[in-house]
């Protein structure tokens, strides 16, 4: 089923006691320090500052790991799934699986125009001569839209990714969002993620155990051989490197 976007939170603290917030969490948590929090405790953080309604979580339906970390402490919690038109079956499967599986409420967030409306105004595979426009219009706009309803919002960013996020912090003021921004598992592995997933049996998309480590918009995303960069097939073949949700 889908459900359209209806972010339940109203911000009810301003940018500035939420952005104290932020730098106390990340030296609460000793962010990239020897005494670095576990995950489990940087949601812990937030479930004791924050209300369950003014909390939002990023998810790529790659896997359920983040969901389901996040939901042991703050059941019912949003699930923000940017439905940009061009997922793989296998990606909207398991954000069904997501639904049907976990404690949380997944938002489908859309962009402004469909993928049709899109190809009458700028032509056919704007993905293929401007992905920075494609993504600012499928993904960047329409998540800075829906976390307007939110205090803080919960991403999976993991620090082994890509050069460009090896200094991610546990928690960050987000300027360009305005609300605070939590990456409990920044310090994973990707078998750290894996090991999670299978230990807490959480959905899995069919695609990681078939050379996708990483997973995007169909169009954008190809299989990755062993031992390659494991964000080296988003945008193969081009300078892109990120779709502009982490900067
Ligand atoms: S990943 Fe590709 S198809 Fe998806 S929004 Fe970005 S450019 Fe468009």
């Amino acid at each position: 089923m889908t459900v359209s976007l209806a972010p339940r939170a109203q911000t009810h603290r301003g940018a500035d006691a939420l952005h104290a917030l932020a730098e106390a969490g990340n030296a609460q948590l000793g962010s990239l320090t020897d005494h670095e929090a576990s995950p489990e405790a940087v949601v812990r953080w937030v479930a004791e500052n924050f209300s369950t309604d003014a909390v939002a979580v990023a998810c790529s339906m790659a896997d359920a790991a983040l969901p389901h970390l996040v939901a042991a402490q703050l059941p019912g919690v949003d699930v923000l799934f940017l439905d940009t038109g061009y997922h793989f079956a296998e990606t909207r499967h398991t954000r069904d699986e997501v639904q049907r599986a976990l404690d949380v409420r997944v938002v489908d967030v859309l962009p402004e125009q469909t993928v049709a409306e899109q190809d009458t105004a700028f032509g056919e595979k704007l993905y293929a001569r401007d992905p920075g426009l494609c993504c600012a219009r499928r993904k960047v706009e329409p998540l800075h839209d829906a976390l307007a309803g939110y205090e803080v919002w919960f991403t999976g960013v993991r620090r082994e990714e890509a050069p460009t996020r090896t200094r991610t912090p546990l928690v960050a003021w987000d300027e360009r969002n305005g609300l605070v921004k939590v990456n409990p598992v920044a310090a994973w592995t990707f078998d750290d993620l894996l090991g999670y997933a299978g230990a807490h049996a959480v959905p899995v998309n069919l695609l990681v155990a078939n050379g996708y480590p990483s997973i995007g918009c169909e169009p954008c995303t190809r299989p990755v051989a062993p031992g390659e960069d494991p964000r080296a097939g988003r945008w193969a073949g081009l300078s892109k490197t990120e779709c502009g949700l982490h900067l």
